[in-house]
């Protein structure tokens, strides 16, 4: 009866109980083995690489079981939050292609049967099973003070004690309701706790999917459950949301690995069946040797942001990332060359049970790979999009320049070898500057590449005597070779190799310096695409004016 008032007066407005919440929120009907799953991330502003990874791996066992992928916000530590941070969440998440079956939609608004989906707004919740476990005396208002506690840890370490609130040092686990009825009503502040049952002495053995079999001690923490602020701690918050939420797999960062001991215990103390539990792997990176935690402060790539900026397709990003998740993928994606990635079947049991290593180079490859296998025109239009974003210059180029740029993008794309010139967009410019006169013209002469062989003097000669000759729009490709080739046996350059290494005294080079003198000049790059290509989608025209100015160099 005196833990009832006790109850009451800590919690004077709850009207609900336990059951009431239960029975709101009743067990899903969805076929049998379909997972319901969530992405949960705390509203701080900074979405991480790690964030999009955890949403990848849930979304997609959501998504191939025809279960439920839901978005809940964990804005409990309320100092941390940042404005708009949900809505920023929410289009990060369809950017990566991922779209939640319930939770927030908005910083207020949500949809779906088992809201709210904030944690901020779930608050009476909380309360009416802390208030239930308060009056069956498994919770407990305590009322240390922050010097209190500092003062308790600082003995613990001194005794070589384990430090926290338990046990014997836990102060106020054994008031009687009167006492700390008593102090409540004087004034005096305090928190919630749980009376932990637990006995390091004993052991909890679990089944973790991607970790195996694990065991540790039980907890004997009496670990806070409802702040100061009145909200709960994610200890208390998870147990409770994700059992009315009824969560079917808990899958998240192994951080919370150490936790697991106190929520196993609060789900058996609450009264519920616990879900099942998957601990992702930490993304990690390789640093001078060493394997490190990937850093929001020292790692550019940490940042979703960062993806976005230099122009990383998002579906190279997912495919990099379910490389990671599955190492399998790679393998499937050989065999499948054309599949869409959502066709991959992501298997918890084929994870790596360790730190996942995150490598750039990796990411630049698969990227390459994704964007050789895009049409011309889905590449033009990625481009464009990247560009109105991130290079006004550009943006302003290819779009008066359509057609030129599609034809540009399209250069041996239908081949069985495509090109793979780019990973991601900020490398496009570099790559096709020369077609655009604004930029082209633009360069300094030293940055003129030419063929290792040949001076500029040499080169020059080249350009005089070929640029009265030639004719690419009439000629076929080999006509053009040919040509190139009479002129280059004209002015002493030899068509073989192995004349040439047998006699280079000779001779004044190759016939492909001749090419790389015409390369060079139309384009200032030693390394391009096809150079009859090249030359046919610039046109007779430019190409001339080139010419001309190349010797006045
Ligand atoms: N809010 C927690 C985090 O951001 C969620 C962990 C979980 O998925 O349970 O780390």
């Amino acid at each position: 009866m005196s833990l009832e008032k006790l109850a009451n007066i800590i919690f004077p407005s709850v009207d609900k109980t336990p059951e009431y919440y239960i029975k709101k929120y009743p067990k899903r009907n969805l076929k049998e083995g379909a997972k319901v799953v969530r992405y949960a991330p705390s509203p701080t502003g900074f979405q991480h690489i790690g964030g999009v990874f955890a949403a990848l791996v849930n979304e997609r066992l959501a998504s191939q079981s025809e279960g439920i992928f839901y978005l809940r916000i964990e804005d409990t530590d309320q100092k941390r939050e940042v404005e708009g941070a949900i809505e920023d969440t929410i289009q990060t998440m369809h950017n990566f292609g991922m779209y939640f079956n319930e939770g927030m939609t908005g910083q207020e608004t949500f949809k779906g049967e088992y809201g709210p989906y904030r944690q901020s707004q779930r608050a009476e919740i909380y309360k009416t099973f802390a208030k239930d476990l308060v009056a069956k005396g498994l919770a407990y208002p305590c009322f240390c003070t922050v010097e209190e506690l500092t003062a308790l840890r600082e003995k613990q370490l001194a005794e070589k004690l384990t430090p926290g609130y338990y046990g014997k040092y836990a102060k106020y686990r054994n008031l009687t309701p009167e006492e700390a009825i008593a102090k409540i009503e004087a004034g005096e502040e305090y928190i919630l706790r749980l009376k932990s049952p637990g006995n390091i002495e004993n052991r909890v053995e679990l089944y973790d999917l991607i970790k195996g079999h694990i065991s540790f001690p039980e907890n004997n923490q009496d670990i806070v459950i409802i702040k100061g602020d009145g909200l709960p701690t994610y200890h208390f918050a998870h147990a409770i949301d994700d059992s009315l939420m009824r969560t079917t797999h808990v899958i998240r960062g192994e951080e919370w690995l150490s936790s697991l001991p106190i929520h196993i215990q609060l789900f058996e103390m609450l009264g519920f069946k616990r879900p099942e539990y998957a601990h992702i792997p930490t993304i990690m990176k390789s640093d001078n040797g060493s394997k490190r935690k990937l850093s929001k402060r020292k790692d550019a790539e940490a940042a979703v942001s960062y993806y976005k900026e230099v122009g990383y397709p998002t579906v190279s990003v997912i495919e990099y990332l379910l490389n990671i998740i599955n190492s399998t993928f790679e393998e499937w994606r050989a065999e499948n060359p054309t599949a869409d990635y959502h066709e991959f079947p992501v298997d918890l049991d084929k994870m790596s049970k360790s730190g996942a290593l995150f490598d750039i180079v990796k990411l630049h490859d698969v990227s390459k790979n994704v964007i050789c296998k895009m049409k011309a025109d889905v590449v033009y239009d990625n481009y464009v999009a990247w560009a109105k974003e991130f290079d006004a210059e550009m943006y302003k180029l290819v779009t008066e320049n359509e057609k030129m740029c599609k034809e540009i993008f399209n250069i041996d794309k239908d081949g069985p070898k495509p090109r793979k010139d780019y990973a991601k967009w900020d490398e496009v410019k570099e790559k096709i500057f020369y077609f655009f006169d604004e930029l082209f013209y633009k360069e300094e002469v030293n940055q003129v590449e030419l063929p290792k062989t040949l001076t500029l003097e040499a080169a020059k000669e080249v350009i005089k005597v070929y640029m009265n000759k030639y004719n690419v729009n009439s000629a076929s490709q080999e006509e053009w070779f040919e040509d190139l080739k009479a002129i280059g046996l004209d002015l002493g350059y030899c068509a073989k190799r192995k004349d040439y290494k047998a006699n280079p005294d000779q001779y004044k080079g190759m016939i492909s310096d001749v090419a790389g003198a015409v390369r060079a000049a139309i384009s200032h790059r030693s390394n391009t695409p096809d150079l009859y290509t090249i030359m046919n989608i610039l046109g007779q025209d430019k190409v001339k004016e080139r010419f001309q100015k190349f010797l006045e160099i």
